[in-house]
């Protein structure tokens, strides 16, 4: 655990009570602060108190009186599409609103650095999509590397709960938009940006909102490399705003499809990774054949990564080796049973049209499951990616709507997962991919994506032992 600094003493508010928050109440505390915690549902507020947690009723106005700061989980409104009404009355009463990324960046460094041969080093990675798929690659070739490393953020392990910097150790972070929007400190080593699309409009009040909450990574703490995507304006523009000039190698730019050679550039084509440096080829990597990266979108990922790891002096044979023993992530164009020639892949994470779009991509021959509840913008963007669908099974309540919209492409309304796996098994002939990759959200019949993608393989476990 990362004790927060700078608040001993003081009384420090916590709204939210899951994992975020409370990981950050612990954390205040051992930094020597008072915290006090609320949220908006009974149960949590009631197992909160049970595990020794001191509740304090933000909604009251006076709430806030004697308090330094208010801490915020990420998945509360802090502005968009409205404030909730305690992080309202804190700005109201002039009380800095920060959340657990802002408080690890104030406490990340301690003086026991002073003794240590190599600083450590935090990478901070955001981006629309590929975020976890990067960060978890940039970890993994680290620790085959021999560089100790911990990985946290989005992806599964708090920030406050990792240990303590050792000497040398570098910390990669998987950064939200919703992260990177209110933390009051950004001041990662290394900064990361995979790609832009839209996603999470409503609470960032559109998509130059979203582009500015992960620009602020860029912008506020002046990182001293950037990797950047240069696949889109936002991240071609993110290069300019960064860069003196086209030479300037405190920037890597990356790409997948482009042909980059100015600067410090990192791109992938046709499966095969190339870096230019000065003019010059430094390295290349044959992609195609890296089970745990299929498709162009992960190559992107790959070259983001890639990437990272030449600004930490890493060198390309020993990135390339640990790339394929990459095992991938659970729901990430995850390869989850084989059984006559038929592979299953399992992508609950594709949530939104954009990376369900990659997912299609990424195969030649696609039985596709799909659907779920639809995010704003409808599924156009999905049409012109539809070439490698022999047919589609769609899930979910609106299934029908779904198939409706998949013009010129066989698609049956299958409703559930049960039904859909079941059809696929039955249809697919050898060197088609099942492919669950579904362009929506999960909420309509799942908890999350997660309990989506397991129900997948669950099924096609049942259908292909
Ligand atoms: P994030 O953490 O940003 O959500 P993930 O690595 O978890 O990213 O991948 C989320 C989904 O996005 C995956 O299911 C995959 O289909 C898709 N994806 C992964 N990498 C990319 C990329 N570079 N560009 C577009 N889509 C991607």
């Amino acid at each position: 655990m990362i004790p927060v600094q700078g608040y001993a003493g003081q009384t420090v508010a916590v709204l939210g009570l899951g994992r975020t928050g409370r990981a950050a109440a612990v954390a205040l505390r051992a930094g020597g602060a008072v915290p006090v915690v609320w949220d908006d549902s009974v149960p949590a507020r009631e197992a909160a108190e049970q595990d020794g947690f001191d509740l304090r009723d933000l909604t009251k106005a006076q709430a806030f009186e004697d308090v330094a700061a208010l801490i915020v989980s990420p998945g509360i409104p802090h502005l968009y599409p409205a404030p909730h009404p305690v992080i309202a009355t804190a700005i109201d009463a002039g009380v800095p609103v920060d959340n657990d990324i802002g408080l690890f960046f104030r406490s990340f460094a301690t003086q026991d650095w002073d003794s240590f041969d190599t600083t450590p080093r935090v990478i901070a990675v955001t981006g629309s999509n590929g975020k976890s798929t990067t960060a978890a690659l940039i970890h993994h070739i680290l620790v085959e590397n021999g560089r100790p490393a911990q990985l946290a953020g989005n992806i599964g392990r708090g920030v406050l709960d990792i240990d303590p910097a050792h000497d040398g150790e570098v910390v990669v972070l998987e950064l939200s938009s919703y992260q990177t929007d209110l933390a009051r400190a950004l001041t990662p080593d290394v900064a990361v940006f995979t790609n832009l699309s839209p996603d999470h409009l409503d609470r960032h009040a559109g998509l130059g909102g979203y582009f500015a909450a992960k620009r602020r990574l860029f912008a506020e703490g002046g990182p001293d490399r950037a990797v950047i995507g240069v696949d889109e304006v936002e991240g071609r523009y993110l290069v300019n705003q960064l860069t003196e000039n086209a030479e300037d190698d405190r920037v890597i730019r990356v790409s997948s499809g482009q042909k980059l050679t100015r600067g410090w550039s990192v791109f992938a084509r046709k499966g095969f990774l190339s870096e230019f440096r000065k003019d010059r080829q430094i390295g290349s990597i044959d992609l195609r054949d890296i089970k745990g990266l299929p498709g162009a979108h992960n190559h992107q990922n790959a070259c983001a990564a890639y990437a990272t790891c030449r600004t930490l002096g890493l060198g390309p044979k020993g990135i390339e080796a640990a790339m394929r023993s990459y095992p991938g992530l659970p729901h990430r164009s995850q390869v989850v049973a084989e059984k006559d020639g038929v592979v299953f892949v399992n992508d609950s994470k594709a949530t939104n049209v954009d990376s369900a779009a990659k997912a299609l991509q990424a195969f030649p021959k696609i039985r596709w499951i799909c659907g779920g509840l639809q995010k704003d913008g409808g599924l156009d963007g999905l049409v012109p990616h539809l070439g490698h669908v022999v047919k589609a099974y769609v899930i979910g309540r609106e299934a029908e709507g779904f198939a409706r919209q998949l013009t010129g492409t066989e698609a049956e309304v299958c409703t559930t997962m049960d039904v859909a796996v079941a059809k696929a098994v039955a249809e697919a002939k050898r060197g088609e991919v099942v492919l669950l990759a579904p362009a929506a959200a999960s909420f309509d019949q799942y908890d999350n994506f997660e309990k989506r993608g397991e129900d997948f393989v669950d099924r096609v476990t049942d259908a292909t032992t």
